[in-house]
């Protein structure tokens, strides 16, 4: 039986305490592990999405975001800032919530958190193209930005991929000390570098994941050798980048959705006809990954509308027979839906 209008109305709401404990419940690298194929299994589906790039608004100190997607099935929206001088004043500088929503009544199903879901999805559609990236055997990774994001993209690489070591860099070294504590007894060996040069010497995998609201050369062109795999996530604004522009030369270069990246990514310092893969033809077998040993890949990530529809179907799918959330009547439910304004003042009476 389809679902009356009144049990529509009210919703599951997944605040930031019942995330966490729904984390736990699952355990951090088994949902690492589900979300980097449930994020594929999305990328298989590709085509089918509705995609647009993302609305974003931009100021001097940051840009608030609405990514939104839809199967024909399902909608989901995310709000998300990039806001690099929010730690400055104990701020993150990525925070989110987000949204998916039925599309035969456009009802919401679910509204969620999505500041740690997002750190989650990210590290999984990190560990996504890395494992069909990275060289084969990958074991080593430098880790260039350690924030609010380093720790889960060191798990997801190390549960999906192999990672074993995590060479650490920031130019904070309380970050670095941060993050090494956290993955202290974790199952990697941590290398705690004292330059971006140390952190990438003997790496196959390159993660930059700084925040700077400018055109950054975290990586220079002679700190990238033969065969290694640069997963660049920073770079994800227009005047925000983290790579020297040799190096995208060099380079066989994958994205999420082209029209988006073009502005967003590193690939905003080439022109128009510079080549790029969008990554769901990797996936799907349309398009070759890594074709050589010592080629030069990069993912140029900047997040996608389909990764967040991903995630938070994938939340929606784990909540079911568990209290990890609040009902909230985030809808109006009148007994006549024509009868909104007597809703109201039955209200009052
Ligand atoms: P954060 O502010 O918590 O951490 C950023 C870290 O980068 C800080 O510790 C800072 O000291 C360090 N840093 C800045 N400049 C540096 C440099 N030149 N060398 C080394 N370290 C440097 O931010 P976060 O939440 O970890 O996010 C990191 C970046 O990833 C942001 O730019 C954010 O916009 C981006 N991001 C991208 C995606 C995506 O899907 N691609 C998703 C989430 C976040």
């Amino acid at each position: 039986m389809p679902p009356s209008p009144s049990q529509l109305a009210l919703i599951p709401f997944v605040s930031v305490a019942n995330m966490m404990r729904l984390v736990h419940h699952v355990g951090l690298e088994t949902m690492l592990c589900e979300l980097t194929d449930a994020v594929e299994a999305d990328y298989r589906r590709w085509p089918l999405f509705e995609k647009t790039a993302r609305l974003a608004s931009h100021s001097q100190e940051g840009v608030i975001e609405l990514m939104p997607t839809s199967d024909g099935e399902s909608f989901a929206f995310k709000y998300v800032n990039g806001h690099p001088a929010n730690i400055a004043s104990g701020f993150q500088t990525v925070a989110a919530f987000g949204l998916l929503a039925r599309v035969d009544t456009g009802y919401p199903l679910m509204l969620t958190e999505m500041t740690l879901l997002t750190a989650l999805r990210t590290a999984a559609t990190s560990a996504m193209a890395a494992r069909r990236l990275a060289p084969e055997g990958a074991r080593v990774m430098a880790m260039i930005g350690n924030g609010a994001q380093a720790e889960f993209q060191a798990l997801a690489m190390k549960a999906v991929v192999g990672i074993e070591e995590i060479r650490l860099y920031d130019i904070d070294a309380n970050a670095t000390a941060k993050a090494a504590r956290n993955l202290a007894g974790r199952g990697l060996r941590l290398i705690r570098c004292a330059t971006p040069e140390d952190a990438v010497l003997g790496a196959e995998i390159i993660t930059t994941c700084t925040a700077d609201k400018a055109y950054a050369t975290i990586l220079t062109d002679n700190m990238v050798g033969a065969g290694v795999h640069i997963n660049a996530i920073g770079g994800d604004c227009p005047g925000k980048t983290e790579l020297h522009k040799d190096i995208l030369q060099r380079a066989q270069t994958f994205v999420e959705f082209e029209p988006q990246t073009r502005i967003e990514g590193e690939i905003q310092q080439m022109d128009a006809a510079y080549p790029v893969t969008e990554f769901w033809r990797v996936v799907s077998g349309e398009a070759e990954g890594r074709s050589d040993a010592a080629q030069i890949t990069l993912f140029d990530s900047v997040g996608f509308a389909i990764e967040d529809f991903s995630a938070l179907k994938y939340i929606h799918s784990r909540i079911e027979a568990t209290d990890f959330f609040q009902q909230i009547d985030i809808l109006a439910d009148p007994d006549d839906p024509r009868d909104l304004f007597g809703m109201l003042q039955r209200a009052a009476a």
